[in-house]
Parts: C-alpha cells; sequence; structure tokens
C-alpha cells in the first residue's frame, strides 16, 4: 500500500477538497459492496467549480489502484485538456473518456463508470436497457444504448460514447466491458449507475418469461408535488 502524500496540507492546497476525495473514495468503494465493480475496474470523477485564472478542471481516480488501498491524496486534479495539475499517481486510463462527456455535457458535474453483471449480459448481446423500473426511468431518464465493443481508453471513442448518449439520457453501455453513468452531482451519478444494473437485471429476467412493460419518461403521469431526482 502506497500512502502519497502530494501537498503539505490537502484542504487548502488542492483544488479537489479532502472531503469532496472522501465522497468519491466512498462511492468507490460502495460500487465494491453493491457488486458494481470489483478488483480495481470502474472509475469516478468529479467536474471541479471554476476558478478565475486557474484551468477548468476534474478530479478523478487514479488508475490501477484497489479501492481498499485508495487513500484520500490518490485522487488527480486534471485539466479538461488532459495535463495532470495535482497527484502523484496516473489518472484512470479513461480520463479522455471522461473529459469527452464533460465538454459534450455541460450538466454533467460527475461520472461514474462501472463493469457490472447484468449491464455486460445486456452489452454482450448488443441489446439497448429499456426501462422497466421505475428507478431506472427516474434516474437514467430513457432507453440506455450500447456501443459497440472497442478499446475504451481514447478520446475519439470517449466523443462517439458522449454523442451516443446525447443529451437527455443519463447513460451509455460499452459493450463487452461497462457502463458511463452522468449526473448533475456525484451522489445523482452513482443512483443512475445502479439503477441501470437493477434495470438490467429484471429486464433480462422478464424478457425470458415474455414481454416486459416499457416505461417511457415522458408519458409517465408524475403526481403533483411529487420530489423527483
Ligand atoms: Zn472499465
Amino acid at each position: 500500500m502506497t500512502l502519497t502524500t502530494p501537498y503539505p496540507s490537502p484542504v487548502v492546497r488542492s483544488r479537489a477538497s479532502t472531503a469532496l476525495r472522501e465522497e468519491i473514495l466512498g462511492y468507490c468503494r460502495e460500487s465494491v459492496r453493491a457488486g458494481l465493480n470489483f478488483n480495481t475496474q470502474g472509475n469516478i470523477s468529479v467536474r471541479l467549480p471554476s476558478v478565475e485564472g486557474e484551468p477548468d478542471a476534474i478530479v478523478i481516480t487514479p488508475s490501477d489502484v484497489r479501492y481498499d488501498q485508495m487513500v484520500p491524496a490518490d485522487m488527480v486534479v486534471v485539466a479538461m485538456d488532459g495535463t495532470v495539475l495535482e497527484g502523484d499517481l496516473l489518472p484512470s486510463t479513461e480520463l479522455p473518456v471522461h473529459l469527452a462527456h464533460y465538454r459534450r455535457r455541460p450538466d454533467a458535474r460527475a461520472i461514474v463508470h462501472t463493469e457490472s453483471t447484468f449491464v455486460n449480459v445486456l452489452g454482450a448481446l448488443g441489446r439497448r436497457i429499456d426501462p422497466v423500473l421505475l428507478n431506472m426511468v427516474l434516474y437514467a431518464k430513457g432507453p440506455v444504448p450500447v456501443m459497440p465493443f472497442e478499446f475504451s481508453t481514447n478520446a475519439d471513442f470517449g466523443r462517439r460514447s458522449a454523442e451516443l448518449l446525447g443529451d437527455d439520457v443519463n447513460a451509455v453501455v460499452w459493450a463487452n466491458h461497462g457502463l458511463l453513468a452522468v449526473g448533475t452531482s456525484l451522489k445523482l451519478a452513482f443512483k443512475v449507475a445502479v439503477a441501470v444494473e437493477e434495470n438490467a437485471e429484471v429486464l433480462h429476467h422478464a424478457s425470458q418469461a415474455g414481454e416486459p412493460r416499457v416505461l417511457v419518461y415522458a408519458d409517465i403521469d408524475v403526481p403533483e408535488g411529487a420530489r423527483l431526482p
């Protein structure tokens, strides 16, 4: 286990607060507990608030570090052009893909990438994940498209993934690999990843037994006063 201290006073000196770093780490560990990731799979990033005179930046999990061995100081702060601003470790190999999604979706404040089982069952079949659960339609907002398999570490893949994701839906499947979820907060992006996996499992089982009813976000009658994500 490597304990790195890239700066003497993390809260004062870093663009990414210790609280944010701890929140990211908490969701990384939760992703393993929830069965969305194992080993060093997956990654998380958060868009940092703009600071005058500083480049726009994100904070992202490092590459190839087990979540149970990761510490808040391991997170890497990276400018939108890919320049590492803070951190001793390498950023996630999917950094260019995260950056492409932030550029395409100004509303995205956080990205959660997971490699959960039922998302991958449907992804391996090349099947779009239609919403059959309320949670899915509320958080993902619509059917989750599937990108055909290819290696996912370059900006061109990221641009096409972001294009397929579009403006309205909050997740995209990478066939034979996993899911990328976006949200207006880290909490919401994580809920999207959980909702899509849960929905994928139910959709998979329901499809064996018959033809499941698919929910359409625009057609749902939302009761007055209902609190939506
Ligand atoms: Zn991955």
